[in-house]
């Protein structure tokens, strides 16, 4: 089975990607992650997207696109991936669709994970790392331009998956157990 997280920064995808993967043996495909692990390490790419990141800016399609079709093309997707934090764009969603056609891969789920802004401001000002390392793109100023990159060109994606019927809400201001279930509520559907 294959889905895509979308949300707003802050709305638990992350969270619920990691449990799907513990307990469902999907996995994660994190575009955040893959690129500050990019950046950590010094790539060319990294090199290109650092500044970008700290903005909270989107990074250019055709970098994201090239690195979304390697990564869901390994044999530890063969199983089923969840998309989190991709696509980010409507041009990212034309694209991914025509890309998985291609591929014969298909998406079982769409689901929005919707929290509002109040509270979005307030849960990443408090978010730490595992380690209790802070992202140095979870400050006040970078979380207000990550959240009007998000209304500006992340949400417009929604209509485009409504329109065919398969975009599925939850709501994300429920406990994160109380989201898990309803997430496991659409997949067991979408599974059927
Ligand atoms: P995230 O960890 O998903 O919040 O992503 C962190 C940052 O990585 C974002 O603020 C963007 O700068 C960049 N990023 C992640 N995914 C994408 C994407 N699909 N398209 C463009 N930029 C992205």
């Amino acid at each position: 089975m294959n889905i895509i997280l979308l949300g707003p920064p802050g709305a638990g995808k992350g969270t619920q990607a990691k449990r799907l993967e513990t307990e469902r043996g999907m996995k994660q495909v994190s575009t955040g992650d893959m690129l500050r692990a990019e950046v950590a390490a010094g790539s060319e790419i990294g090199k290109k997207v650092k500044a970008i990141l700290e903005s909270g800016q989107l990074v250019p399609d055709e970098i994201m696109v090239a690195m979304i079709e390697k990564r869901i093309s390994q044999p530890d997707c063969a199983k089923g991936f969840i998309l989190d934090g991709f696509p980010r764009a409507t041009s990212q969603a034309i694209v991914l669709d025509e890309m998985l056609k291609r591929k014969q891969i298909a998406i079982n789920a769409v689901i929005l994970i919707d929290v509002p802004r109040e509270e979005l401001m307030k849960r990443i000002s408090e978010r730490v790392g595992d380690d209790g390392s802070r992202r140095s793109d979870d400050t006040p100023e970078v979380l207000r331009s990550r959240l009007e990159v998000y209304d500006a060109q992340t949400k417009p994606i929604l209509p485009y998956y409504e329109r065919d019927g398969r975009l599925k809400k939850v709501d994300g201001l429920q406990s994160i157990d109380d989201v898990g279930r309803a997430i496991d509520k659409i997949l067991d559907v979408a599974g059927k």
